[in-house]
């Protein structure tokens, strides 16, 4: 009998599928990732290059893990360990994952701000491979959800889709640089881990308020713009943001920017221990645009979170945020 658990069964399936397409097509580890995924969606070998030995060897593979038999989270637990994987040997710096732990907990904060809503729109306008997205769709249950995903990496997006597709989400995607105008209606909910550092388009940048007057503007800045331009009134948004963005030298503008549109419900500071160094430390912002039923709250939700491995000191601030979600926010039914 197998020791192994259904994460691992997985993993070794992407794994060494993935590894048999890399040597016959002789592309990236990421890039024959891609190929395996969709054919486990499939359900068949899509690529014609590939020689009717190894489609015999990668098709005795995959039945050997039925697909239908894992669970959202199985599967995307499974398909992260490739990602992780892959991007180790990957020479772009930009394929950068959403940590594990910050993925869960901004699914159950998420969770938290949906409680009373049953129609849900959710978009993560820098999607990266659809870890975020699919981890806090899967951590919202039982609801009518459509995603919206946009990413300016093609292999990214590519990895996104069938990642997404493995868990039968509703998600829409888009290849495309995600401060150029979005084809997306307002959401209920935007979730983004924001890339951070110059925007080098200053034309496409002069369309922002939050533009800087002089030299390249900070994309974390016109992220945030964007999100909140693609939220509907009374929507959340929960955004990775770095620390450094409250003293920053255009914080003042963000500030104002903010305080005109939105209430500031929370800021849940991610332990300084996973990060390298403070100055790359990162927190989650809880922000509402502003809207009819939306009010601001007593006392806005300031955690410091512990070390994700520290269990009771996880548990004491569950329980605290939970109180806080129960006390402050009134039920609203859209
Ligand atoms: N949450 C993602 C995940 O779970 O994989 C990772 C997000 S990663 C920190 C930031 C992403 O933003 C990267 O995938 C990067 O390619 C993308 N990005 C950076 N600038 C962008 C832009 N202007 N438009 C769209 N995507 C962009």
């Amino acid at each position: 009998m197998s020791t192994q658990s259904p994460v691992e069964n997985l993993f070794y399936l992407f794994d060494k599928t993935a590894n048999i397409i890399q040597q016959e097509l002789n592309c990236t580890y990421l890039e024959a990732l891609a190929e395996t995924a969709e054919n486990v969606f499939h359900q068949s070998i899509i690529q014609d290059e590939i020689s009717e030995m190894t489609k015999k060897r990668l098709e005795k593979e995959y039945q050997a893990v039925p697909i239908g038999h894992y669970s959202n989270e199985e599967i995307r637990k499974a398909y992260q360990l490739s990602l992780l994987k892959g991007m180790k040997h990957s020479t772009q710096s930009n394929h950068q994952m959403t940590p594990d732990a910050v993925s869960l907990f901004m699914g159950y904060l998420a969770s938290k701000c949906m409680d009373n809503r049953k129609n849900i729109s959710i978009l993560d306008p820098a999607v990266g491979t659809g870890n975020l997205l699919t981890s806090i769709m899967n951590h919202i249950p039982s609801k009518e959800m459509i995603g919206f995903g946009s990413e300016i990496d093609d292999l990214l997006i590519r990895l996104a889709y069938n990642n997404s597709n493995l868990q039968k989400h509703t998600i829409q995607f888009f290849n495309q640089d995600s401060l150029e105008p979005l084809y997306i209606d307002p959401v209920d909910l935007v979730v983004c881990d924001i890339p951070i550092g110059y925007y080098p388009n200053d034309i496409g940048a002069s369309k922002f308020s939050l533009k800087s007057n002089d030299g390249h503007s900070y994309s974390h800045h016109l992220f945030i713009e964007q999100s909140v331009k693609h939220t509907k009134a009374g929507g959340y948004l929960l955004l990775l943001i770095p620390n450094h963005l409250f003293t920053s030298d255009q914080a003042d503008k963000m500030h104002r920017f903010i305080k005109e549109q939105c209430i500031i419900q929370g800021l849940v500071q991610l332990p300084l221990s996973m990060f390298k160094d403070e100055k790359s430390a990162k927190s989650i912002f809880i922000l509402q645009k502003k809207g009819n039923e939306v009010t601001q709250p007593k006392q806005a939700l300031l955690v410091d979170l512990p070390k994700f491995s520290n269990k009771d000191a996880m548990r004491g601030i569950i329980a605290r945020i939970d109180s806080w979600f129960k006390t402050e926010k009134q039920p609203s039914t859209r």
